[in-house]
């Protein structure tokens, strides 16, 4: 009786999410959050994505922090008005660089999509700085008295972004595994520098696919959940697996939409095309979500580096991981197995969550996979591209030199894929670019590529800090300055397969 009631209630009001495997019960967005991962190992994704809540117009010029509400409290149901407009004002505040929050630049033919200028200078501080956020609240309005253990693994800017998100948030305590070897000294700079005492960082002996599978396995682990469950600890992801990371994400693809056409660049209804350098598939199934929600999107361009598993998977239908895994320049899209893919080949597999898990059950078992005509109907939005390193560091000289302006190394794997993509198609659509970092991240391969890389500072990286100020004219940000006198606080480094000791060991379990 009551059952019956209470889905009638949120038939009418309330977005639920279901796992992409399909064995969970559908569970509120603020549950979904708690739980990162769904228990069957699956995704969640929204019983039905969401429409925008007005006509795209009705967005043009306004504040970055009122389209995010808008946007989100439509995929949000169970946050009320008064605490999403919290979560939003504590994340979208002075910690960014700018007023504007996410500027937007024209570059080499598209509008750069600015999304760097937040407290870690990557973009993954558009969702970072809210996840706490809403955690916090999460925990409330579901009257868990558990701490919330964050676990993520990271390809370098997910690990400093969800540290500072997370550090000293009561009831949360968070540790972050990152690649030894696979990370700028800056990206590593930033996070073994962190303060806060509830937070810890380990390097791996691996790459990110041996971090981001041993983070997966912790989670499966029913022996660990129970001994955290003892301690009054439960796990959740920073990752961009975790739904409350992917919602942030979709608002700056209706900002940037609606501020072109405030600045009458687009007409309204006009599409325009999407490139997004990519690496676990969050960003670009942001762009798609937006899309879907019914911002005039054209093509989605998934630009990748070396590392180009998802330019062959469009190309050919086969998802296949049994490569040599190739450390690049652009490090955060250094990847084999991009987790977010799996929500939308649940999606074009027609929500057929067996499917879907017998497909990741074959990626995890023989490394790959191949979805058949229908499946590939689905995909008909997305244009895959790659850029190799030489392609990559020619684009950062070629635009520094015709524009004087100078932009990271994963911006350049979608600028170059960008160019490629016009060359090849003479598709002269507006489109948008989402510039994922600061240059000043990767110091040692953009000062490479423009040749202002002199031999007596080649290891000396705040040496490399003033020289690209002295070359860009680009103001050096607060987050890179600190790092000169911050102390090392995180030494810890361990096999890939000695993750669950370091995380006893962390927790004080063992
Ligand atoms: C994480 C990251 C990417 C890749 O984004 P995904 O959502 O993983 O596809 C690209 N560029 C930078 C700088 C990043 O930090």
């Amino acid at each position: 009786m009551l059952q019956g009631f209470c889905s009638v209630v949120s038939a009418m009001s309330e977005l639920l999410y279901k796992s992409t495997r399909g064995k969970n019960e559908p569970v509120t967005a603020s549950q979904a959050i708690l739980q990162g991962l769904a228990k069957d190992g699956g995704l969640f994704v929204p019983e039905k994505l969401p429409q925008l809540d007005g006509s795209i117009a009705s967005y043009a010029g306004q504040d970055y922090r009122e389209v995010a509400y808008r946007v989100m409290k439509q995929f949000l149901t169970d946050f009320t008005e008064e605490e999403l407009r919290d979560c939003i004002a504590k994340a979208y505040d002075d910690k960014f660089d700018v007023k504007e929050l996410v500027p937007i630049v024209k570059v080499g033919g598209a509008y750069h999509l600015e999304l760097f200028h937040g407290a870690t200078i990557a973009f993954k501080d558009m969702a970072l700085s809210i996840l706490p956020h809403f955690m916090v609240t999460a925990l409330k309005k579901n009257h868990v008295d558990r701490e919330i253990v964050i676990l993520t693994a990271t390809s370098g800017d997910t690990g400093k972004a969800a540290l500072a998100g997370f550090a000293d948030v009561p009831g949360t305590r968070i540790i972050v595994f990152y690649p030894k070897d696979g990370v700028s000294r800056i990206q590593e700079l930033q996070m073994v520098t962190q303060k806060g005492d509830n937070t810890a960082v380990v390097g791996i002996r691996g790459n990110f696919d041996d971090a981001q599978t041993g983070v997966k396995e912790l989670f499966a682990d029913a022996d660990l959940e129970k001994t955290m469950a003892e301690a009054g600890l439960q796990f959740s992801s920073a990752n961009s697996i975790n739904i409350g990371r992917l919602v942030p994400q979709v608002v700056y693809y209706v900002y940037a939409y609606a501020k072109l056409l405030g600045q009458g660049v687009v007409k309204t209804g006009e599409p325009v095309n999407v490139v997004v350098p990519t690496g676990n598939f969050g960003n670009i199934l942001a762009a798609f979500y937006a899309k879907n929600m019914g911002v005039p999107i054209g093509k989605l361009i998934c630009a990748s580096n070396e590392n180009k598993v998802l330019f062959d998977f469009f190309e050919t239908g086969i998802y296949d991981r049994n490569r040599a895994f190739k450390l690049t320049t652009s490090p955060s899209m250094d990847i084999l197995v991009s987790s977010n893919l799996e929500r939308m080949i649940y999606r074009i597999a027609g929500d057929d969550a067996d499917r879907c898990a017998a497909l990741m059950n074959a990626l995890r078992t023989a490394g790959k996979y191949e979805i058949d005509e229908e499946m590939r109907a689905g995909l008909s939005d997305f244009v895959g591209g790659y850029a190799t390193e030489e392609e990559t560091a020619a684009r950062i000289r070629e635009i520094y030199e015709k524009e004087g302006y100078i932009m990271d190394t994963h911006t350049a794997v979608a600028s170059r894929v960008y160019a490629k993509y016009v060359e090849k198609t003479g598709d002269k659509t507006t489109t948008v670019l989402a510039s994922t970092a600061s240059p000043y991240k990767f110091l040692t391969a953009v000062l490479g590529a423009i040749g202002k890389l002199p031999e007596e500072i080649a290891d000396d990286e705040f040496a490399k800090v003033d020289q690209l100020h002295a070359v860009s004219g680009v103001k050096i940000p607060k987050a890179v300055e600190e790092l000169r006198t911050a102390p090392v606080l995180h030494r810890r480094v361990c096999d890939g397969d000695k993750m669950k000791a370091e995380v006893l060991d962390i927790l004080k379990l063992s």
